[in-house]
């Protein structure tokens, strides 16, 4: 019998590493960007067609390679930047392992022309998926070209999972804004088919790269930010808290000139922001932090956008201390209070809406059927109705017929029947009466109410956040927003759904597009837009901690007789907590 292992062949496992390397377009353009700048370039020219998914051309002034050395540079674990395990520690240069034009050219056309001056002619190789097709000699200057044409046309899976266009490109606009900002002593451009977006020549110092990266307002309002503990040093600059934004992404960190999306450094300049700013908002900061390369590892991820610290607590003090002097020795203005009430009020709205069940009582809505159904309840429709069912479902009716004894101290109702003392998370509750009305709305089309603004609210956006944003537009106004683009980065929202209450605009579409560019379900469509119905849901349903009206209360329970017998909220969480009678009783040693 022949063995069954063999050993994979190299190109199966170039395709392999690709996946861990390079998962979208700006994933290619940030190893091609960082060997560039390994290779000191003072200067990289950023071109893309059709976000990324057409073609990526990274142009350099580096140093190039030489005719040797250029073939090399195509096989995994080829790299000039490590030579021993010792090197691991203390790792000055971007790249290290060796496997990004390897893994790059097993999922792509990939062509690489470098020169490195020391020879008459440069190189030109290009490779398909992974197989050498020609190689040749080119007339050209000192540096290095790299073309990568057809990302993942031989990964279709990984392909389809790509997102619109405009959202890769917004990927990639937001990485080069990044690695400008940590390079400020590299030229950077950048064009998306053809279109110049961003042109930042060499300059000096951050502060300089900012001002041409930015907006006037926002550079206006920077703070430097500078503290150190022990070895560690955090510099950089933070908006004063009006400029406040609603998500993380506003927050750009550096660890020792890498850019990096980490939850310790997040949670600290929250942490140093709080008090400061109002819930659900973010800074716009940009901070570098400074360790000995002995106290970090970056070699934890593939794309090294994480890090470990070998201190943590050390960082946490750092960031926290740091952002909070430069916030509070500087004279700033607060943040706004709560806008203008050109919003219904919450208690109004939550009425409203709560009010009268669309349909007739009898027409519940089954979401066992329709583009929507849930997978759990999918098993129950094939089984039929079973009698317990049936029994939940009545008991489900009768929320209505509740009586009401109060509320825990600023939190969950309390609620009793007949038989039982019943806890409810009035916010859960809202939040599925709120779920199933928006998907009843996409899925039947049918009008949603709709209160108009007597001015206009204009929402400002990064670039990214715009386009991501844009694709989902649709969704967005099928649930009752009047939204518009407006410039090109910005919306204007000129009426919003009543069933948004006076939730706050800012906070809500940026916990959407929180929900829009870091799900993990980018794949399936279907599947995104049930996450943002319950990001919706979720961000108007009246909060845990804020008191209910009683004839609120008596509109929430006649709501939820509707929902029928699904007491769990969207994201699972139960809506109620029953405690029978009996139970009570038995507890207290009575029959
Ligand atoms: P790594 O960057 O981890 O070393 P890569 O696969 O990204 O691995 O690159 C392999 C090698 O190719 C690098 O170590 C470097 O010597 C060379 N190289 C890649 N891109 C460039 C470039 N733009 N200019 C000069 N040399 C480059
Ligand atoms: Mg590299």
């Amino acid at each position: 019998m022949a063995g069954r292992i063999s050993v994979l062949d190299e190109n199966v496992i170039n395709r392999i590493a690709a996946g861990e390397v390079v998962d979208r377009p700006a994933s290619v353009v940030k190893e091609l960007v960082e060997n560039s700048i390994d290779a000191q370039a003072s200067s990289i020219q950023i071109d893309i067609e059709n976000g990324g998914k057409k073609l990526i051309r990274i142009r350099d002034n580096g140093s190039g390679m030489s005719h040797d050395d250029a073939f090399l540079a195509l096989e995994r674990h080829a790299t000039s930047k490590l030579r021993s395990e010792k090197d691991l520690v203390g790792i000055s240069t971007m790249g290290f392992r060796g496997e990004a034009l390897a893994s790059i050219a097993a999922v792509s056309r990939l062509k690489l022309m470098t020169s490195d001056g020391s020879e008459t002619a440069g190189t030109e190789i290009v490779v398909e998926g992974g197989v050498m097709r020609k190689a040749e000699q080119v007339g050209m200057g000192t540096g290095t070209v790299v073309e990568v044409r057809n990302l993942f046309f031989n990964v279709p899976v990984r392909r389809k999972f790509l997102k619109a266009p405009g959202v890769e490109a917004g990927f990639i606009q937001e990485l080069v804004t990044r690695l400008a900002l940590a390079f400020p002593s590299v030229a950077f451009t950048y064009r998306e088919d053809d279109k110049l977006k961003l042109d930042t020549p060499a300059v000096k110092n951050t502060l300089e790269r900012i001002h041409t990266l930015y907006a006037k307002d926002v550079r206006d309002n920077l703070i430097a930010v500078e503290h150190s503990v022990g070895q560690a040093l955090l510099r950089g600059f933070v908006a004063r808290p009006p400029y406040a934004r609603s998500n993380m992404r506003s927050v750009q960190t550096f660890v020792n000139g890498r850019s990096v999306r980490d939850r310790l450094i997040n949670s600290a300049v929250t942490r140093g922001f709080a008090n400061l700013m109002e819930r659900g908002r973010y800074p716009l900061a940009i901070l570098f932090v400074e360790i000995p390369p002995e106290d970090v590892d970056v070699n934890v991820h593939p794309q090294k956008a994480e890090v470990r610290f070998v201190r943590p607590q050390q960082v946490y003090d750092l960031i926290v201390d740091g952002v909070y002097k430069a916030l509070t020795g500087a004279p700033f203005t607060f943040p706004r209070g709560p806008r203008d009430p050109i919003l219904i009020s919450p208690t109004a709205s939550v009425e409203r809406h709560l009010r009268e069940p669309k349909q007739p009582a009898d027409a519940e809505l089954d979401l066992t059927q329709g583009p929507f159904a849930q997978p759990q309840s999918a098993a129950a429709s094939t089984l039929g109705t079973l009698p317990h069912q049936q029994a939940r479902f009545e008991r489900a009716r009768r929320f209505s017929s509740l009586g009401v004894l109060g509320s825990l101290p600023g939190s969950f109702l309390v609620l009793h029947s007949d038989d039982e003392l019943i806890v409810m998370d009035h916010h859960a509750a809202h939040e599925r009466v709120l779920f199933e009305d928006l998907i009843r709305c996409q899925r039947e089309g049918s009008d949603v109410e709709v209160q108009h603004l007597l001015i206009p609210v204009v929402l400002e956006f990064s670039p990214l956040e715009a386009r991501a944003l844009a694709v989902h537009l649709g969704l967005v106004r099928g649930s009752g927003f009047i939204i518009e683009e407006f410039g090109e980065n910005d919306f204007v929202v000129k009426g919003v759904p009543v069933w948004l209450g006076n939730a706050d605009l800012n906070e809500f579409f940026g916990a959407l597009l929180e929900v829009i560019l870091d799900t993990a379900v980018k794949g399936d469509p279907e599947q995104l837009k049930m996450e943002l119905l319950k990001g919706m849901a979720c961000k108007a349903a009246v909060k845990e901690t804020s008191a209910m009206r009683p004839e609120e209360i008596r509109a929430l329970l006649v709501a939820l007789d509707r929902v029928g017998s699904i007491e769990v909220c969207p994201h699972g969480r139960p809506i109620v907590v029953r405690f029978p009678f009996y139970e009570i009783r038995k507890k207290m040693g009575r029959k």
